[in-house]
């Protein structure tokens, strides 16, 4: 079978550098097209199926197979970008043969030239900045430590010195070796990216969102602008309480804040130094979830059922039989498997499942309520043709599941029973809340948009290989105002010790996600008529919602993904003002107490 379609697919490429007549040409882009799709299809049922056996039975044997499938996988992806490159130029293509081929011409991240060797000189080099970053150990107190243990400590240990210790050995050996692979790495894919007609790398990533490359960058600009008053004042309010915390010396009050006091290895999220900086009295959140769940004697079967519980609140369907049957939902005694929770759709149709090691506390519930999001997503596009079985952009698929984990409230939690309607806090517990969840999702605004700044000009060749650890150091500061405890030599490769960077992930829909997520909650409650403030406000049991919500979600990535943001919100553009709607109480209090200080760095 596949050996045949192979030959067929050869044939047709074959034919078209022959130059015939447009419309012959055509309907050679629309065959082509057509066979991708199938051969998409079938290699993607088995590959996830393989990946599924491997991530929840982790044996010798079960990682060579999922390798040798995602080797076969990159080969047919490979193949297919470069035979749609061949159609850049043919005239007369319908909407719907062009657009799928520029999805195929985008599905390689990193794209490695025709040249003989190349393509394997390429995967030696990913493959092996990936396992240094796998393999990567900072120090703790002098011992090795590995990379998810340093994780958890930088969120917990408290002593400035050993978090510079951790956070410098880090940097230092995970990502200083790194340097030379990864300029190597940049000089080979991109020219891929002009085998495949894109300028560079960079180019070829933001052409993924409908709308000029060069535009899509203006546009992150913009969205940026718009929250960053809130995350100035966030800033300006954290370092002032470090500043307490710490003592001037190691925190000083003013400019820019030391990226290793802020809980985490990148100063990406705050979350975990919350205790450190919440005002007392606000600082409780008024109920505690972990502990309603626990009264309730949940179990992770329960959990799940409750967050299904409000997908078909709003109408959506329940999750089929196969889902309770073939999902994980607990660690197994008796075999190692990957814990970290992820969503699946193995035959794009309804062989849907979570993978997740549930542990019963607030944490996982409102994770679920994430997962089910990816699933819902899944589901309601499954009628699409298999290269539009995907989110409207890349932003837009996280930005589901965290929409409905916003509206996880209070309120929410009184309504399906698990919170006595008497101990809804009051209005004075909010702003602990809000807190709580800016310290995650407005802090990592400005790093979310600063790691493919990064790239883009390290790949567009604006940063040269001697500035790398330069630019990376001015980018931070320039917009996370954080600066490293340590001088950083410019041989240093400070950037190669975030897994993104490495791994070759682009990061711009991380950002994109956390702005389109409360857009899409601001749009649900507009339409479920709620006139409280923001962050209260739940839709559960609002089919209105439900119906709009799915309209969208049916779209998959059929259409640009303008057309599908307005299905939902009814606007066309990306707009971070309903986060700063959300924060607004918030934005108040902060600026109360940030009186007399001088913000910004
Ligand atoms: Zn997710």
């Amino acid at each position: 079978m596949k050996s045949r379609s192979l030959l067929a697919l050869m044939v047709i490429q074959f034919i078209c550098t022959g130059g015939a007549l447009a419309q012959n040409d055509a309907a050679k882009a629309e065959a082509f097209v057509a066979q991708a799709e199938k051969e998409l299809a079938a290699h993607s049922l088995l590959a996830s199926r393989m990946e599924w056996v491997n991530r929840t039975y982790i044996t010798e044997d079960t990682d060579a197979l999922a390798a040798e499938f995602g080797a076969r996988g990159t080969q047919l992806s490979v193949r297919l970008a470069k035979g749609a490159a061949k159609f850049d130029n043919t005239p007369s293509l319908s909407f719907d043969v062009r657009r799928k081929l520029d999805f195929l011409k985008r599905a390689i991240v990193l794209p490695a030239p025709e040249r003989p060797g190349a393509a394997e000189e390429l995967n030696v080099i990913a493959t092996r900045l990936e396992s240094t970053y796998g393999k990567g150990k900072g120090t703790l107190d002098g011992k090795p430590i590995s990379g998810s243990d340093i994780e958890e400590a930088m969120g917990q240990v408290r002593d400035p010195e050993k978090l510079k210790e951790m956070w410098k050995s880090w940097h230092d050996n995970v990502g200083s070796p790194m340097r030379d692979d990864y300029t190597r790495l940049v000089a080979i894919a991109n020219e891929g990216a002009k085998d495949l007609g894109f300028p560079d790398v960079g180019t070829l990533w933001r052409s993924a969102y409908d709308m000029p490359p060069d535009d899509f960058a203006r546009e992150m600009d913009r969205l940026w602008l718009q929250v960053k008053p809130l995350y100035e004042q966030l800033h300006c309010y954290v370092r002032a309480k470090l500043s307490e915390h710490y003592g001037a010396k190691v925190q000083s009050a003013t400019g820019p804040i030391r990226a290793d006091l802020l809980g985490n290895m990148w100063a990406q999220e705050w979350g975990n130094i919350y205790q450190l900086v919440a005002p007392q009295g606000v600082g409780d959140l008024g109920y505690d979830l972990t502990a309603l769940l626990a009264a309730k004697n949940y179990d992770p079967l329960k959990m799940v059922k409750t967050g299904e519980g409000f997908y078909t609140s709003l109408g959506l369907p329940s999750l089929p039989p196969t889902f309770w049957e073939r999902s994980l939902f607990t660690k197994p005694r008796d075999r190692e498997v990957v814990c970290h929770a992820s969503a699946w759709d193995l035959d794009n149709k309804d062989d849907l499942r979570i993978k997740m090691c549930i542990k019963v506390n607030a944490e996982d519930f409102v994770v679920i309520h994430h997962e089910l999001g990816h699933n819902y997503y899944q589901r309601a596009y499954n009628q699409q043709p298999f290269l539009y079985l995907n989110g409207a952009h890349d932003g837009f698929h996280e930005a589901i599941g965290d929409f409905i984990a916003l509206s996880t409230t209070p309120d929410y939690l009184v309504q399906i029973g698990l919170l006595d309607a008497s101990k809804v806090p009051s209005a004075d517990k909010d702003i602990g809340l809000l807190l709580r969840q800016a310290m995650d999702k407005v802090a990592f605004l400005p790093f979310g948009l600063l790691v493919d700044k990064w790239r883009w000009d390290v790949l567009s060749g604006a940063t040269k290989p001697a500035d790398y650890q330069k630019h990376w150091t001015d980018l931070r500061l320039r917009y996370q105002g954080v600066i490293p405890p340590v001088e950083r030599p410019a041989t240093a490769f400070d950037p190669g010790a975030k897994y993104h960077i490495p791994g070759s992930v682009p990061y711009a829909r991380y950002f994109l996600a956390r702005i389109l997520q409360f857009q899409f909650y601001k749009a649900a409650a507009e339409q479920s008529g709620w006139k409280g403030p923001l962050h209260r406000c739940s839709f559960y049991g609002n089919k209105e919602v439900g119906e709009r919500l799915n309209k969208m979600m049916a779209m998959g990535s059929s259409k640009p993904w303008p057309d599908a943001l307005e299905a939902f919100t009814g606007s066309r553009k990306m707009d971070g003002s309903a986060m700063i709607a959300y924060f607004q109480p918030l934005m108040t209090w902060l600026e109360q107490q940030n009186k007399g200080r001088q913000c910004g760095w």
